[in-house]
């Protein structure tokens, strides 16, 4: 069986970097963010190997063999693959439309009530598409890791539901890697590309006000291991380490010359398809962020980012 390093966090906090810098092991395969498979099938999205989706040799098996199992067409109709709620905005707005957010709002609206109230599975009878969803990325980590011969796959869905579903699924083949990054940078980085304050702020504060709370209650201390993209920026190697640690197996300095090894990761940032291996930490939110836009940060979200490690 084939265990899941899950990447959990928020956007633009160094998610891509750290799933390819583990994918670079030789026994990890990166999948990227696998929860948007479907649109990735639906638009033939590039794959990192360079080859679009629908011709990768991995994708193309991992579909074929979903196929085959549940007696779906992909081709047809790519969002029959359930690997979770979609939530990636496509082009195609009779999936992902305002009736699709609205069902799809409620129905992680009632599992996060579940999760919270400690009651996992409580309302799987209302919910049979989220488990399934659950138990379809299971099935897909063994084929990745049949087909790629390797014992690990990393999930960068960053979903903290997911994380804390698959867990309470599979908890001796999932461990958790909460990715943390100062909420001001993330605040940041969804400003410059003209986000409102709002959604800005809540993008990060929103996932680590719910992720928290549930993954202590759900997540045993030992499966679970925070890492700042801060210190795995500035030191990768000692950071691959300890990851390596807690997952149980060998540092290999080969590691960070993530670009030397062909990955089948989809969706992520354009880091991706760069030839460099370069890690560069970004703190230009500390001379470029405005006083007045981090007083708004601080003033919601101070708490939370201390909580973190931030001041
Ligand atoms: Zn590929």
């Amino acid at each position: 069986m084939t265990t899941c390093l899950y990447i959990c966090g928020a956007g633009h906090s160094g998610s891509t970097l750290l799933d390819m810098l583990l994918g670079s092991h030789s026994r990890i395969a990166s999948l990227g963010e696998i929860i948007n498979l479907p649109m990735d099938w639906a638009t033939n999205n590039r794959c990192t190997c360079g080859a679009n989706v629908r011709d990768c040799s991995v994708w193309s098996n991992v579909v074929h063999e979903f196929e085959r199992r549940d007696g779906i067409d992909v081709t047809a109709n790519p969002y029959s693959l359930n690997l979770g709620p979609i939530y990636a905005v496509v082009g195609d707005s009779k999936v992902t439309g305002r009736a699709y957010r609205l069902r799809r709002r409620l129905g992680s609206g009632l599992h996060y009530l579940e999760l919270k109230a400690g009651a996992f599975g409580a309302l799987r009878p209302l919910l049979p598409t989220i488990y399934r969803g659950l138990e379809n990325n299971l099935y897909l980590y063994d084929l990745v890791g049949k087909q790629l011969r390797v014992d690990f796959v990393v999930d960068s869905s960053k979903v903290y539901a997911k994380a804390v579903g698959l867990y309470k699924m599979a908890p001796d083949r999932v461990k958790i890697i909460l990715l943390v990054r100062d909420g001001r940078a993330v605040y940041y980085s969804m400003r410059k590309r003209n986000f409102d304050r709002t959604l800005s702020l809540n993008s990060w504060y929103t996932h680590f006000r719910r992720a928290l709370p549930l993954i202590e209650k759900h997540v045993d201390a030992k499966d679970v291991l925070t890492v700042k993209y801060e210190d795995l920026a500035s030191d990768p190697a000692k950071e691959m380490q300890r990851i390596c640690a807690f997952a149980g197996i060998g540092y290999e300095p080969g590691m960070l010359d993530f670009k030397s090894k062909v990955h089948h990761n989809v969706n992520g940032n354009d880091m991706r398809f760069s030839t460099a291996s370069e890690i560069r930490l970004d703190t230009s939110w500390v001379t470029k962020l405005a006083d007045e836009e981090k007083k708004f940060f601080l003033q919601r979200a101070g708490w939370l980012n201390e909580k973190l490690g931030y001041r």
